[in-house]
């Protein structure tokens, strides 16, 4: 494995703060890039201690939504969680693949909210590519997420993986512009379609003081800072509220509320390639979500021993 020492040298020449260890896409339970993740694990700890080197080492896991199922999924696993524990990783970094897609979107949630949960317990725990789902997985324990400003907004990262094989012209869009009502990005496109819809916009202006100017032109400007600091705000919030039955309630009401929204900006114009709409399946129905918590359940699935 040379390109294993090469990527660890790589963050060190570069004044990295920690090490990312190396990680695979591991699609299924029964993935054979399972064994070679926890191969690769084991032999970074013994780099990094043969080497010295003396940085927190931060382990990307990269699961597709089926390794998430709490009989089917983590639990056939033991062996990549042994690995985990021998790496000594200071944060892992979870890539959930796929949760928000398929027909049962609201069974892949609870599943990854399972998940969240049980590594919390060992580990502190960022979820990667999550601009959809990250506030949700803080609730059941996650330490925060993770989503390029807006173009990392949903993890897929088959796709991803697709993209990086194709020769890059940059992004394919603009970045989509985080809207704390309906708690994900909203693709600009769109956004500025509703500009001229007086109480739609309304609707969409940031709240916050310190964030954008009054009239909302900053959300269809460079809408970098307004994602950041208004994605942060909406962390405090869940923060501040100490009771997770609290915290649930707030994002139950806020995602009720958000999706009258989005079900107004989806009827500004049908969705096309320029103008993406808004997928709402993970949001309807709302009465799913009221029981989100009691789905989730107590008993966290136990991944290490
Ligand atoms: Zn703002």
């Amino acid at each position: 494995m040379p390109d294993r020492t090469y990527v660890l040298d790589g963050h060190l020449e570069h004044g990295a703060t920690s090490v990312i260890a190396p990680y695979f896409h591991i699609e299924r339970p029964d993935s054979r890039w399972a064994d070679v993740q926890g191969d690769v694990w084991r032999r970074t700890r013994a780099y990094v201690e043969r080497e010295a080197i003396n940085l927190p080492v931060i382990a990307v896991v990269a699961l597709g939504w089926r390794c998430l199922h709490p009989l089917q999924g983590l639990p056939k696993l033991s062996r990549l969680w042994d690995s985990l524990a021998a790496l000594d990783a200071a944060e892992i970094a979870l890539a959930a693949s796929k949760v928000h897609m398929g027909a049962r979107p609201h069974d892949r949630l609870v599943e990854l909210l399972m998940a969240v949960r049980s590594l919390s317990g060992d580990y502190k725990v960022t979820m990667w590519q999550q601009g959809l789902l990250g506030e949700i997985c803080i609730i059941e324990g996650a330490t925060g997420y993770e989503c390029g400003i807006g173009w990392r907004e949903k993890c897929d990262l088959q796709t991803r993986k697709a993209q990086q094989r194709r020769p890059s012209d940059g992004h394919p869009s603009a970045r989509s512009v985080y809207i704390r009502e309906i708690g994900r990005g909203v693709p600009k496109p769109r956004l500025e379609l509703a500009r001229a819809k007086r109480r739609t916009w309304a609707e969409l202006v940031c709240p916050y003081p310190d964030c954008c100017a009054p009239g909302g032109e900053d959300l269809l400007g460079d809408a970098r800072r307004h994602s950041v600091v208004a994605r942060a705000h909406e962390l405090e919030t869940l923060n501040a509220t100490r009771a997770s039955q609290w915290r649930w309630n707030h994002l139950t009401q806020r995602t009720l509320w958000g999706l009258e929204i989005a079900e107004a900006l989806n009827a500004l114009a049908p969705a096309s390639s320029h103008i993406r709409g808004l997928t709402l399946s993970l949001s309807r129905p709302s009465t799913r979500w009221r029981t989100l918590d009691a789905d989730v359940g107590p008993s966290p699935v136990a991944l290490r021993n």
